[in-house]
């Protein structure tokens, strides 16, 4: 008895969309949807499928809940600061939907277990960076399930649909499967006008037939051969039920910000974001220990340390353009107007907010864009779902990427490329793009040192460094003299900034490493 009530309880919670073509609550509700990110997008997300009725959502996220989060994240409310997003988002959720079934785990996604993602229909990246993005379009690829990517920064968002090969789902056949629908409907109405004028068709079709196989046939099968020969390797990857992948848009992930940290402590600031990190650096090691944005004495023993660093920089800046010889002629006037050039170009004192943003590499949110681009992501997952069990209620997006752009209103689908050459989905195996932020004085050692950081650790004894283009030797741990010289400068090799190096294994590490190639694209800071 109490059962039959949940049951009528339920139905009518979902009547309105029971109305929606081809709808199926069964489906909604036996499918799992994982949300990685539970930010701006992810919150927004999870609301929208706890509310159509899910059966399960597993919500992924390794951050705590902060002030700032609040202008956004709907799932929270003042007084969370400091709890597990995916925590208090399942405990949200729940109240929203009782017959919701909510994982969650305070985790990276990289550390969970496969079993995780195999239990899911449909994966959202709803994350805020470049790299957990392309270990996610990874994991989605190897595990074949139909990833939903969004992203907003400002008054601008995209969303990418990544559909991997065989994820058992039809991407770009819709109108083969509609038109199977109608004819077989055709025939069930039993109308005679319309089966006569197919028969008539069908005598038409029978001479033309003939005429075909008599005349065109023979010429055509030559034709054909040759295509097939063609098409396979050439074609068919484009045009069947395959999307590009994440990756094959960022082919070069922009540089780690833990390496622009190191780099900034052996380096000079060049410019006001570098002038916080470097006094981040400073800050922990003076005090053992990094500084907390909520704690309102280390803010403001950052802020002096970062004061100062702009402060040098500034100096640095006037001495570099207005040299000793120089000064001697400017007027008190001309100084002060050179001063105070400096100074605008370098901008004002740091505030509080400004420091948070960068030290936390924030990029700009609004709350309005988030909730387009989070239900655009909604809306494609959902179709997703109904496909992968075998119901049409639309076809994914085509072209499978769309940018938002909320300054015009203006929507821009985009006809992104499959990269033959994508790491993680096309034919290369075995190689790496990376990009190395370095000093200007940056040695051959620091390149290994950097790599560690970025989480390649290498030995610098079992691997080669190579100029891919004209394959001049820059390092060999096998030679001796300057191919061994980890203190040779980069600059004195004629290393340019955006210029690329090869670094390849030698030795136990050509068997070992499971990267045959990294491909290293060097930036002076
Ligand atoms: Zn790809």
């Amino acid at each position: 008895m109490t059962e039959n009530k949940e049951n009528i309880k339920k139905s009518r919670m979902y009547a309105r969309q029971q109305l929606i073509d081809g709808w199926d609550q069964e489906i909604v509700s036996k499918g799992c949807i994982m949300i990685v990110g539970v930010g701006a997008l992810g919150c927004e997300i999870a609301k929208d499928f706890a509310l159509m009725g899910i059966g399960k959502l597993v919500l992924v996220d390794l951050d705590t809940i902060e002030t700032s989060n609040l202008s956004r994240q709907m799932l929270f409310k003042p007084g969370d600061e400091g709890r597990p997003k995916a925590e208090v988002a399942a405990e949200r959720l729940k109240d929203m939907n009782p017959f919701l079934k909510v994982d969650f785990y305070f985790e990276k996604l990289q550390k969970l277990p496969m079993s995780v993602y195999e239990e899911c229909d449909v994966i959202i990246a709803a994350l805020d960076n470049f790299n957990a993005r392309l270990d996610l379009n990874k994991i989605c690829l190897r595990m074949k399930k139909p990833m939903v990517e969004g992203g907003t920064v400002g008054f601008e968002g995209h969303v990418q649909i990544v559909i991997p090969k065989d994820s058992a789902l039809e991407y770009k056949n819709r109108e083969i499967e509609i038109e199977n629908i109608v004819e077989t409907r055709m025939w069930e109405f039993d109308n005679p006008e319309y089966l006569d004028a197919q028969k008539e068709i069908e005598q038409l079709e029978y001479l033309i037939e003939r005429l075909k196989q008599e005349k065109l046939e023979p010429f055509r099968r030559l034709v054909r051969k040759q295509v097939e020969a063609e098409f396979d390797n050439k074609y068919a990857e484009d045009v069947l039920n395959i999307t590009p992948c994440y990756r094959c848009l960022v082919p070069i992930p922009p540089a780690d910000d833990k390496l622009i940290a190191a780099c900034t402590l052996k380096g000079l600031p060049r410019n006001r974001n570098h002038c916080v990190i470097k006094a981040e650096v400073i800050f922990e090691k003076e005090y053992g220990f990094k500084p907390d944005m909520n704690v309102d004495d280390d803010v403001v023993k950052l802020l002096a340390l970062a004061q100062k660093e702009l402060a040098e920089l500034r100096n640095r800046v006037f001495n570099e353009n207005v040299p000793e010889e120089k000064l001697e002629t400017l007027t008190p006037e001309e100084i002060k107007e050179w001063k105070e050039n400096i100074k605008e170009t370098f901008g004002e004192d740091y505030k509080f907010e400004e420091m948070e943003n960068i030290l936390g590499n924030k990029i700009a949110a609004i709350q309005s864009v988030s909730s387009i681009i989070s239900s655009i992501q909604s809306q494609e997952a959902l179709k997703l779902l109904f496909r992968l069990h075998g119901r049409n209620i639309g076809p994914p997006m085509d072209p499978p990427y769309v940018n938002y752009n909320g300054v015009y209103g203006q929507f821009d689908h985009l006809d992104i490329i499959k990269r033959e050459d994508c790491l993680a989905c096309g034919d290369i195996e075995g190689e790496e793009n990376v990009q190395l932020v370095v000093p200007f004085d940056a040695d051959i050692g620091y390149i290994f040192k950097a790599m560690r950081i970025i989480g390649h650790a290498l030995e610098p004894i079992l691997w080669m460094i190579t100029n891919p283009v004209n394959k001049e030797m820059y390092w060999n741990p096998y030679m001796s003299g300057e191919f061994k010289d980890p203190t040779i400068k980069l600059t004195t090799l004629k290393i340019k900034s955006n210029d690329i190096i090869a670094l390849t294994p030698l030795g136990k590490a050509k068997v070992e490493s499971e990267i045959k190639k990294y491909n290293v694209v060097i930036t002076f800071m």
